[in-house]
């Protein structure tokens, strides 16, 4: 039997009893028995009250016998591990802040309405947060700037991130994600991004003045190499074939400057493309004649499929140097005589599509991710001999994100290859005409 139950069973006949023996010496045992239950009773009470008072805060557990004690020395137990573990979650709490004091990153919790829970030192030092002034305070009424706003509100890719102008200073640039957990929470993670950003514009910096400064003595060289070519009689015979890759070697090396600077003035300016209306259909005619003089005795066969109405607002150089980049690749990265197919579409959602299709030898999955980026190519030494630069993805992607709109590439081996440039309907405008085909 249970230490508690035995004493409690043997006070309460104690009492029990001895009321009874007094009362049976006195004359009346039943009376002396009440006397002693009464007493029980008593006792009972007594005990109810002090753990009545031992409840409240910081009140001492009392000791008893029988059940109470068992009860009290329960409850005196379970206090001991609550404080202890008071202690433990304490230290714990302790440490969590003071390590996210020496985070160099702001973390900011949120609530499910957006409302700031908490936040650490850098919060305060790069998004301008105040405790406990701030805290409750719903994050976008705190940190106003639009492009945070848009991201907050779920415009965009939430693991892409935002960039934006930290509220503390212009100079200092700031990166913010938001990342959910637990039930609809989420916690807001912001970097100080301003030495990567300042890195990148020095490299930018430098390819620009490097190629810019290349420009210049590649035009005399290749300047001399014209003028020694275009008299071959003045040259001895041995040198022609030497001139002949001299000047090839030079063509190339011209185009990857072009392309390097292109790619540094697209970089470079972050803002919107500039924006004239661009007669897109006339433009890919051009293109489509161009195509088809790069192309030469390699007869690829063009087709051209234009709605005739459809412009666009936005750069016509970037817009040309996407374009064309993509159809001279259809060109160059396919066997003669392929059919290459160039569309100019609306698109439901009032948008519009321009896509070229080849029926070339495809590309394999694992390459399509990487394909714009600088340099990066299925096969270098076939690109080149083409006349290949490396750069032509990198050039149509960033212009097409100056404009808002997006690289689509689907490709498979022996399924040939579709690249589409796709724009939102706020870049479309008509301009009458029709839609027009032509072979
Ligand atoms: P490049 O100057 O080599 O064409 P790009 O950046 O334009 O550089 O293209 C990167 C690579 O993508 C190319 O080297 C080629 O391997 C592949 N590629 C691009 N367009 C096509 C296409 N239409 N068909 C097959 N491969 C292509």
């Amino acid at each position: 039997m249970i230490r508690g139950a035995g004493e409690e069973i043997a006070l309460g006949g104690g009492l029990l009893a001895t009321g009874a023996l007094a009362g049976a010496v006195a004359g009346t045992a039943s009376v002396g028995a009440c006397v002693g239950l009464v007493a029980y009773l008593a006792w009972h009470v007594r005990n109810v009250l002090r753990l009545r008072a031992s409840l409240q805060v910081d009140a001492e557990t009392p000791e008893s016998i029988g059940l109470w004690g068992e009860l009290f020395d329960r409850l005196y137990r379970t206090r001991r591990e609550a404080a202890a573990m008071r202690r433990r979650l304490g230290l714990i709490v302790q440490r969590f802040e003071e390590s996210s004091a020496a985070l160099p990153d702001a973390a900011v919790l949120l609530a499910e309405d957006g409302r700031i829970d908490w936040c650490n030192e850098a919060a305060q030092r790069l998004l301008g947060l105040r405790t406990p002034r701030d805290l409750g305070q719903r994050i976008t009424n705190v940190v106003r700037h639009p492009a945070f706003g848009a991201y907050f509100s779920g415009v965009g890719d939430p693991a892409e991130g935002v960039e934006f102008p930290s509220p503390s200073g212009d100079e200092v640039v700031l990166q913010a994600q938001v990342v959910s957990f637990g039930q609809g929470r989420r916690l807001l993670v912001v970097r100080d991004i301003t030495k990567v950003r300042l890195l990148e514009q020095v490299r930018r910096d430098f390819v620009a003045n490097a190629s810019h400064e290349l420009r210049t003595p590649l035009t005399v060289i290749f300047g001399f190499l014209e003028a020694l070519t275009v008299e071959p009689d003045n040259v001895p015979q041995r040198w022609h074939r030497p001139l002949e890759l001299m000047t090839q070697q030079t063509v190339r090396m011209q185009r990857i400057i072009d392309d390097m600077l292109m790619l540094a003035r697209l970089e470079g300016d972050t803002s919107r493309a500039s924006s004239g209306d661009v007669n897109v259909p006339n433009m890919l005619q051009l293109i489509r004649s161009e195509a088809q003089a790069l192309s030469g005795a390699r007869a690829h066969r063009l087709e051209l499929d234009v709605d005739d109405g459809l412009w666009l607002r936005g750069s016509e150089l970037e817009l040309r140097s996407a374009f064309s980049n993509l159809v001279s690749n259809a060109v160059q990265h396919t066997p003669d005589g392929s059919l290459i197919r160039l569309r100019w579409r609306a698109t439901p959602d009032g948008g519009a599509r321009f896509e070229v299709q080849d029926n070339g030898e495809g590309i394999a999955a694992e390459h399509l991710p990487r394909l714009s980026e600088r340099f990066y190519r299925v096969d270098a030494s076939r690109s080149r001999a083409r006349g290949g630069t490396g750069l032509g993805l990198a050039i149509v992607k960033h212009a097409l994100a100056r404009h808002g709109a997006e690289l689509t590439i689907h490709s498979a081996p022996g399924e040939g290859s579709r690249f589409g440039c796709v724009f939102t309907a706020d870049l479309v405008c008509r301009h009458g005409g029709a839609q027009r085909s032509a072979g």
